[in-house]
């Protein structure tokens, strides 16, 4: 017996048409033959060999129709095999879609984190340029305040403003034109040494003499 009923193998499901095809080869010694000669072959070069035979004018008609039946054998046995392999090939496709998906998303997580870290960067970035600006014009105005009370204080000591006054007004290399100082409200003038201070200082920037001395 050639082909085995119960070898999955075979390509074939039913035992009635297993045992027709094992007794159409059985006819002739060259049947089975055939079948376990060519078993692992491929399709094309065993029906080269089918070819070979039946051009073969010395071959009985007999053989020759045992091998066309053990040929029809081995077909099955080849679209069996083809059939699992493109199985595989269909599972290991799905595997590596399946891969490439969850790349995919592990890429989409990552650049939303990224976009997030670096909106944050902004933000920080933008927050630190405002408070940079704030403390910017916060020391332009402690300057100006600064100038202005250094003129009052000098005034103070016995200076005639008026000849500073005129002595801004010579073309002096040396002095540069100050610009007018605005107060906010809030803002006092110290009774010891007339410095003007911001509201928030509790001591005179100037005398060093604390604003409850003042009240006293
Ligand atoms: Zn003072």
């Amino acid at each position: 017996m050639s082909l085995k009923p119960d070898d999955p193998c075979g390509g074939f499901q039913q035992a009635k048409v297993v045992a027709f095809i094992n007794e159409k080869m059985a006819e002739h010694v060259k049947g089975p033959e055939f079948y376990f000669e060519n078993i692992l072959l491929s399709w094309e070069e065993v029906e080269d060999k089918l070819k070979a035979i039946l051009e073969d004018k010395e071959m009985p008609r007999q053989a020759k129709e045992a091998c066309t039946w053990g040929c029809l054998a081995l077909g099955m046995r080849f679209a069996y095999r083809q059939g699992q392999l493109q199985g595989r090939r269909v599972q290991w496709l799905n595997d590596c879609a399946r891969l490439h998906r969850s790349a995919a998303q592990a890429l989409a997580s990552d650049l939303r984190e990224l976009t997030a870290h670096r909106e944050m960067e902004r933000k920080e970035a933008a927050f630190k340029l405002h408070m940079v600006q704030n403390n910017l014009a916060q020391a332009q105005r402690e300057r100006d305040l600064y100038d202005s009370n250094l003129w009052s204080a000098v005034g103070y000591q016995g200076i005639d403003p008026q000849q500073l006054q005129r002595d801004r007004r010579e073309p002096d290399p040396h002095h540069q034109r100050r610009p007018p100082v605005f107060h906010s409200p809030g803002d006092w003038e110290c009774p010891w040494c007339k410095a003007v201070n911001f509201a928030q200082r509790e001591v005179c920037f100037f005398c060093r003499r604390a604003i409850w001395l003042q009240s006293l």
